[in-house]
């Protein structure tokens, strides 16, 4: 099963965003930087054509710092574009992003012509975190469920400095299969759009694949050389006193224990894509 989810509401975020567009001199785009193509949305991409773009790689301090320096050159090298890691809850970094904006519009700025930015991220990617460090007052409402943010809001940072905040948004069809597991093993997808077990499955072959050692550190695995990913799900399931009545194990529970533990970065830092496999999982999935 592919991952799909586009709520209604992200309907109408899309005509909202086209019409917004037409009055805004910087687009910032929060990424997870555990998945960060994944998390970028490539409708937005097409809106917001010509605009100067600032990609922030947040959650950087759960992403592994090698994958990330990837990342922020594969986005450095496009035009208009400016990336940035992220931990959206420190204040200098966030604050150093307004300045940033400044910088990219430099022809804005002043009461006649406020810098009009207009900030936008998957649900659960950070944005109210982070709108509240770039401000000096708490506005933003966070909170650890997708989709907390839903109406559009006009944010005065300074006094020639308005940011939009968008509500969640992700696109009509996720088009790279692997980018719907790894959106789905971020938690930006909702509970009852996905089957945890299988996305759990997905997210332990990508780890025995590159983080093999930390997952075996994790849950004190001795072996996990050449096992298969539902192999080490029953095992953590057995670590973990998953099991039901007559010895079976309880993968769902399983599966949850996992993924709780990779959102909070228990397993370490880790990133679930790099610039050439994304390459090739959107050469596959026909994309490009
Ligand atoms: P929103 O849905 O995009 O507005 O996301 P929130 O700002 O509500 O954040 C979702 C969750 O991610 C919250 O539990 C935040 O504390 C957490 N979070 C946000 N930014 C970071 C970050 O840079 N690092 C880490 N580790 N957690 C973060």
């Amino acid at each position: 099963m592919a991952i799909q989810w586009f709520p209604g509401h992200m309907n109408k975020a899309r005509k909202d965003i086209t019409e917004r567009l037409k009055e805004i001199d910087v687009v910032i785009e929060l990424l997870d930087a555990r998945l960060p193509a994944s998390s970028a949305n490539p409708m937005l991409a097409r809106m917001a054509k010509g605009k100067p773009r600032l990609m922030i790689l947040n959650k950087q301090d759960l992403a592994d710092p090698a994958i990330t320096l990837q990342w922020l050159a594969w986005y450095n090298a496009k035009p208009n574009t400016q990336a940035m890691g992220m931990d959206a809850g420190e204040r200098a970094p966030a604050q150093k992003l307004v300045a940033a904006c400044r910088e990219l519009a430099p022809n804005r700025g002043g009461l006649e012509k406020p810098l009009r930015v207009l900030i936008c991220g998957i649900p659960n990617v950070g944005k109210s975190t982070l709108i509240n460090s770039m401000s000096s007052r708490k506005i933003a409402k966070t909170g650890n469920m997708p989709g907390v943010t839903k109406n559009e809001q006009r944010i005065i940072l300074a006094d020639d400095f308005e940011l939009f905040d968008t509500p969640g948004m992700l696109w009509p069809k996720i088009e790279v299969e692997e980018g719907g597991y790894n959106l789905a093993a971020s938690g930006a997808v909702g509970r009852n759009a996905m089957d945890e077990e299988e996305v759990a499955l997905e997210l332990l072959k990508y780890l025995l694949a590159h983080y093999a050692p930390e997952l075996a550190a994790r849950y004190k695995l001795d072996e996990v050389d050449g096992r298969q990913d539902w192999q080490v799900l029953e095992m953590i399931g057995k670590k973990r006193g998953a099991v039901l009545s007559g010895g079976r194990i309880n993968m769902q529970k399983a599966a949850e224990i996992v993924l709780t533990d990779f959102r909070d970065g228990q397993v370490g830092r880790i990133t679930l894509e790099r610039p050439d496999e994304w390459l090739a999982w959107e050469k596959r999935a026909k994309v490009i």
